[in-house]
């Protein structure tokens, strides 16, 4: 069922290294303490600009054979850190520590989501204005996008898909909040989405007033670790916000999300000496 071809790969990958887990912006990335893994990148929203400049450095991965997750860190310099053993991610979200810890405040706009297909996900482009706060620190939402099946487990089960919603704070940390997502009733939130799905890479298509914060759960506790990307470059430094309580979706928007992407999740990383954290109100 993969559309690949030698050229769309190349391209892809340029725009996964862009808007994977953590995006262009990751600054993450430019502070990566190896050289080799100091991506200077284009603008995510100059695509012309990531062909021309990009995709010549861009190293393409997959989710099988011999581009899959456990052959990353050999594919490019670049993914080294996908080969970390004690500071990746995704985890097995068991064990946490259950304690009292700062709130989540969202304050997410409602607005016009550019979504598109970058062959490993299908995301979308926020505009600016929608911040999450934590602990005394503002991170500002970039993009969203999908892994089908959620790629963080809880206590060895998986869920039918996980939703990836990206921040990055004025210093370049990347934070990313985590809705896990079970099969049940269809999500109204994301039904816009799951409708207008892009085929391709090429085709663009916009939310218009996309209401970003009716994906989050009622329930806003959530589990908290410090990670990386889940695609390479695999940067570390990632702060992980799981939401405890999952949101349902439907088989059928789950089957539309499959037509048009074929597995895109990483199979769960050593937690290794990391604390595990979990929200107790
Ligand atoms: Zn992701």
């Amino acid at each position: 069922m993969r559309r690949h071809t030698p050229s769309t790969l190349v391209l892809s990958a340029a725009f996964a290294l862009l808007a994977g887990c953590g995006g262009q912006d990751d600054p993450a990335t430019s502070t990566a303490s190896s050289p080799s893994s100091a991506i200077s990148s284009p603008s995510p929203s100059a695509p012309d600009a990531v062909q021309s400049a990009g995709a010549q450095r861009a190293v393409e991965f997959g989710y099988e054979g011999e581009v899959g997750p456990a052959n990353w860190a050999s594919l490019s310099e670049d993914y080294a850190e996908c080969a970390d053993a004690s500071q990746q991610s995704p985890i097995d979200l068991a064990g946490a520590s259950t304690v009292p810890l700062p709130d989540l405040r969202f304050d997410y706009a409602t607005g016009d989501v550019e979504l598109t297909n970058t062959v490993h996900t299908v995301q979308g482009v926020e505009p600016s204005g929608s911040t999450m706060t934590v602990d005394g620190r503002t991170y500002t939402l970039t993009q969203f996008h999908l892994h089908e099946p959620a790629e963080h487990t809880v206590a060895g089960q998986t869920y039918a898909g996980e939703l990836h919603l990206v921040h990055t704070d004025e210093s370049g940390a990347v934070a990313v909040v985590g809705v896990l997502l079970q099969e049940g009733a269809a999500d109204s939130a994301l039904a816009e989405y799951f409708e207008q799905l892009p085929a391709g890479t090429s085709q663009e298509v916009t939310l218009a007033g996309f209401d970003t914060g009716a994906l989050l759960p009622q329930d806003r506790r959530t589990y908290r670790y410090s990670g990386s990307l889940t695609t390479p470059p695999c940067t570390e430094g990632v702060s992980w916000f799981v939401m405890q309580q999952p949101v349902e979706v439907s088989a059928e928007q789950l089957a539309d999300f499959r037509s048009v992407i074929t597995e895109n999740s990483r199979p769960v990383q050593p937690l290794g000496g990391r604390e595990l954290l979990l929200d107790a109100d």
